[in-house]
């Protein structure tokens, strides 16, 4: 396999690379995986890193920077090899995105969204079952998606949220499809729909309609609806606190006539992702592995007053912060541990020890990432939270990732207990 490097990545030559979040040696990461995850570091490093502030302060989405990720491949990175991709599973995308948001939140987010339509549909399917006929269709279709991906550059998103319990996993999403000749028409609304106007395809979660049945979420389809449709519109603004070069505004679909090989899953199998393979909610959290990350590297230049563009000034002498770095230093270690194991073991029906791991790897992620960040604000002090470097924007961005459904923190803390404390089918009544 060759990584190739961006054109635009020559800056990678003249700086000097941070060090692997994940060392591949002590991860004992092969030498592929260890070319991939590099390439996203430096790219993120050389390239993206420059490019944030500006993304953050106009909420604008990262164009340029998607350009990079096709130009060096990684916008394919979770394609099979024999369709123009990296053929990275699903641990090799997550270190990959770790690197990404160490440097650019936004971009590592919105491209979460992006990959898993092919991480989705790709290496966790075929995990799941499906007879010959069915997997042989999806297995054409997937194709499809591939080549526009490899070859044009397409991006994909990835938008559930309704605002209502469905994104949660609790009921049937309400965005319909309703079945027709060659296809089905859908309706409905998405709320915080990243990459909204800046995707090529939304990866809609919907339920099919099916005559004379209540809606269910075993009917869920996935659909990769273009986003130039008739009947599909972006509406209301985007300004946040964090996270906002992902323009995740509205969506609205109305009368969208969606034909049949837009399906990113056949029919059922999305539900049965959902139930076998519960790690892919999990792909949230490399974003925010990468931001406690760049909490952690922040305050160490800062106090070793090596940040460009801060004076040379010292403050490394001082016990209470010594005594700061050091906590930092093992939160960090804690967050890592736990993430690396879990995303190793991602996998269809995992134990229930590895799913509560899953649950307490994402916990652990998103709150620790925005208490590292809390950290290195108190402990560098006010000149560190200017707006001129990168500290309080990882302050704002890591903030939004115990937010996001359907494993939210409050989320993991209820299945946790609960699932801890209850085998299946057990109640007190
Ligand atoms: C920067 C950003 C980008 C996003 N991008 C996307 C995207 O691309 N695609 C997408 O689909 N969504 C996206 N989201 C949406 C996200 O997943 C949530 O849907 C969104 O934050 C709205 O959730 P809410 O807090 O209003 O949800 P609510 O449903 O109002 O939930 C509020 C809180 O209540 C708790 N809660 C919810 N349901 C239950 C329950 N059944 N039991 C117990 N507690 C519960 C949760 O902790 C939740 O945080 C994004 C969000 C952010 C902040």
């Amino acid at each position: 396999m060759t990584v190739q490097a961006s054109k635009s990545v020559t800056a990678a030559d003249k700086i000097d690379l941070d060090a692997p979040i994940f060392d591949p040696a002590a991860f004992r990461l092969s030498d592929e995986q260890a070319a991939i995850i590099a390439s996203a570091r430096e790219l993120g490093q050389s390239v993206f890193a420059g490019r944030a502030a500006t993304y953050d302060r106009d909420a604008k989405f990262p164009t340029e920077n998607y350009r990079d990720l096709h130009r060096s491949g990684l916008l394919g990175i979770a394609i099979p090899k024999k369709h123009g991709g990296f053929g990275a599973d699903y641990q090799t995308y997550a270190l990959a995105a770790a690197e990404i948001g160490r440097y650019c939140g936004a971009t590592a987010l919105t491209w979460n969204m992006h990959v898993c339509s092919t991480l989705w549909s790709g290496p966790l399917a075929d995990d799941l079952e499906m007879d010959a006929a069915t997997r042989a269709e999806h297995e054409r279709r997937r194709a499809v998606h591939y080549r526009r991906i490899v070859g044009s550059g397409a991006i994909y998103s990835q938008p559930f949220s309704e605002g209502g319990a469905a994104a949660a996993g609790g009921v049937a999403f309400g965005t319909e499809a309703r079945p027709v000749d060659g296809g089905w028409i859908v309706n409905g609304k998405k709320i915080f729909a990243s990459l909204a106007g800046h995707a090529d395809y939304y990866g809609v979660l919907c339920t099919e309609i099916v005559e004379g049945e209540k809606a269910s979420r075993r009917n869920t389809l996935y659909l990769a609806i273009p986003a130039k449709t008739d009947g599909v519109s972006v509406v209301g603004d985007w300004d946040p606190l964090g996270m906002r070069g992902t323009v995740s505004r509205t969506l609205l679909f109305k009368d969208v006539f969606v034909p049949e090989d837009a399906a990113l899953m056949p029919r059922g199998v999305y539900f049965q992702a959902a139930m076998r393979w519960p790690h892919m909610f999990l792909t949230l959290s490399p974003t925010y592995i990468g931001l406690a990350q760049a909490a952690y590297d922040f305050t160490v230049r800062y106090l070793r007053g090596e940040v460009p563009g801060t004076p040379p000034v010292k403050r490394r002498m001082y016990p209470t912060k010594q005594i700061v770095v050091a906590q930092m230093q093992i939160k960090l270690e804690q967050i890592k541990a736990i993430w690396f194991q879990a995303v190793t073991e991602a996998c269809a029906n995992p134990s229930k020890e590895q799913v509560l791991r899953a649950y307490a790897a994402q916990y652990s992620a998103m709150e620790g990432a925005n208490e590292l960040a809390t950290l290195a604000i108190r402990t560098c002090g006010g000149q560190s939270m200017l707006k001129s470097l990168p500290l309080e924007r990882i302050y704002r961005d890591s903030r939004c990732g115990s937010l996001m459904l359907p494993w939210t923190a409050e989320l993991c803390l209820d299945r946790i207990g609960r699932e801890a404390l209850y085998e299946t089918g057990e109640s007190d009544d």
